[in-house]
């Protein structure tokens, strides 16, 4: 099995550089934060509290959830535009702490890579703890203002002010939470993308393959 591992904080460049990857290898993508997301929808839509831990591992364990690169659908909605939105950004860091939801999107991303021979994985902790094994792990940082700026003009209409004071927010959370804390696995390729062309990364990192 084939997998590349990208982890790194909001806003690294985790997103364009592991689709470029997984075009130029011939592998599939998977945006496991995406994967977060759709269940800080779920229990958003639901009308729970996402800090409710029952409640978010019970949603997290029964939704039927598709990512796709292109499209996301929670138990047949398409939900790829609202789990961008605000209130969703603000609530899947709660979210994502939680270990029961941790250990169920765990066990899908393991299963994906599997159905499909591996593929190429982005998210907090691919390196660590779902693929420790995976023939490549990247770690990708960048200035936060870098981070801040990218997010702000993915985001149309948001505020960087706002986008700016929202990374770092995560990325304390992501950070310190108890669960699989985003970090960089010992034997990763640490890469900063501050300044550097989309083409300079995934250069960077198909040379290490
Ligand atoms: O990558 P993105 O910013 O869309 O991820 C949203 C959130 O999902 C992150 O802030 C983090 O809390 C969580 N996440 C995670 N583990 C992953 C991917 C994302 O905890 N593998």
């Amino acid at each position: 099995m084939r997998v590349i591992a990208i982890d790194g904080p909001a806003g690294s460049g985790k997103s364009t550089v592991a689709r470029a990857v997984a075009e130029r290898l011939g592998l599939e993508y998977l945006d496991t934060g995406a994967m977060y997301r759709a269940v800080a929808f779920a229990v958003l839509r639901a009308g729970g509290d996402p800090a409710d831990a029952a409640f978010a591992a019970s949603v997290a364990r029964t939704i039927a959830l598709e990512v796709g690169p292109d499209r996301v659908t929670v138990d047949g909605t398409d939900a790829t535009v609202e789990i961008r939105g605000l209130a969703v950004t603000r609530a899947v860091s709660a979210v994502a702490a939680n270990p029961d939801v941790r250990a169920e999107l765990v066990a899908r991303q393991r299963d994906w890579a599997a159905k499909r021979g591996g593929g190429v994985l982005e998210g907090r902790d691919i390196g660590t703890v779902v693929f420790p094994d995976a023939e490549l792990k990247v770690y990708l940082t960048a200035e936060p203002d870098e981070r801040a700026l990218r997010r702000a003009r993915e985001a149309d209409g948001l505020d960087y002010g706002a986008v700016a004071a929202d990374l770092i927010r995560r990325d304390r959370i992501d950070s310190t939470r108890r669960a699989d804390p985003l970090t960089a696995a010992e034997d990763a390729v640490r890469i900063d993308t501050t300044g550097l062309s989309v083409a300079e990364v995934v250069a960077a990192v198909t040379d290490r393959l």
